[in-house]
């Protein structure tokens, strides 16, 4: 395995360990038919419960993966400001 495809791995597996707090907080839902597609809440509340769950976690020492609590949360939130509307596969019927 070559060190470029290590490091992309290292990153998907961050981004689904932001994505699968985002879940938790519901500051974001897989839409009920894919559940690879992520619909926003627009929830400030859940936005803020996703970063207390972030910090909670960190503390443990859960995501050593992540080099601060800073990065886990910097990538929560583009999670969050990258999801979906509408699920465009469920829109089209
Ligand atoms: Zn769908």
């Amino acid at each position: 395995m070559g060190q470029q495809k290590r490091y992309l791995e290292q990153e998907e597996h961050k981004r689904v360990i932001a994505e699968m707090i985002a879940v938790e907080a519901e500051a974001i839902k897989p839409c009920g038919n894919h559940e690879d597609v992520l619909l926003s809440m627009h929830d400030m509340d859940a936005n803020t419960r996703a970063y207390k769950i972030a910090a909670k976690h960190f503390k443990r020492g859960e995501y050593d993966e992540f080099e601060s609590q800073g990065e886990l949360t910097d990538l929560i939130k583009e999670v969050i400001d990258t999801s979906h509307e509408e699920c465009y596969s469920c829109s089209k019927w």
